[in-house]
């Protein structure tokens, strides 16, 4: 299965995959603060739209991926649901790319402190969008054609996840396409750009012509344990 979609070490790997991405406004309100506190300051609020405005074109949301057996990968542990039945795992690392962040700096050295802070708040709010889309990719894509659904996912830093397994993650992920993508683990253990996630995503072979559970037939769109189904951009 994995040589279907997603080749793994050591082959020279795919190149990213760009990630559809939308800044969502709520997200970038809940990183400042909330949504009541953005709309009581209306100069932050016009800062706001004005960010959302400059990121968009800037953003290069892609991610680099692998797919290999869960021995070969640090799981999370048992407080973490999901992974007791996952057959292949998916470490990633995801980007936004460094644009947006360079455009916060920029601000900032202009003295233009409010505009820095709501596009720090936009980037922040677009890397997390990555790894919904990187789940609904494999949900709907390649891991759907191979008859395997998205069933978990977790974050180095998580409870039950070290952050330490971060860089042994980003070591499984094919160099070009990381070199490609611009992602680096920096010697601080911390991911470059800052702009950037990595976790894992267990895959489970899907339930043929769909069952009581909601589970989509393979092939189909898996939501009926997608790990991101309760707060799903990409559900209608
Ligand atoms: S819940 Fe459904 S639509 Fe949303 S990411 Fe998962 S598979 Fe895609």
């Amino acid at each position: 299965m994995p040589d279907q979609f997603l080749r793994i070490p050591p082959d020279p790997g795919p190149q990213p995959i760009a990630l559809p991405i939308a800044v969502d406004a709520r997200r970038v309100a809940a990183c400042l603060g909330s949504a009541e506190r953005v709309a009581a300051h209306p100069a932050l609020a016009a800062a706001v739209e004005e960010a959302m405005a400059q990121a968009r074109p800037i953003l290069h949301p892609v991610a680099v991926c692998a797919v290999v057996a869960p021995r070969e990968v640090p799981l999370p542990g048992p407080s973490v649901a999901g992974w007791d039945a996952v057959e292949w795992v998916v470490p990633f690392a995801a980007t936004i790319g460094p644009a947006v962040e360079l455009a916060a700096m920029a601000a900032a050295g202009e003295g233009k402190l409010v505009r820095a802070m709501a596009l720090d708040a936009v980037a922040s709010a677009a890397c997390l969008t990555l790894t919904d889309s990187l789940v609904h990719h494999l949900a709907t894509g390649p891991a759907a054609a191979a008859g395997f659904e998205a069933v978990s996912v977790a974050f180095p830093g998580d409870e039950d996840y070290p952050l330490e397994h971060q860089s042994r993650l980003v070591s499984l992920l094919p160099a070009p396409a990381l070199a490609a993508a611009g992602l680096a683990v920096q010697a601080s253990g911390a991911l470059s750009p800052v702009k950037a996630v990595a976790g894992v995503i267990g895959l489970t072979r899907a339930v043929a012509g769909g069952d009581a559970g909601g589970h989509a037939p393979v092939g189909r769109r898996a939501c009926g344990r997608c790990p991101i189904r309760g707060r799903c951009p990409f559900a209608s």
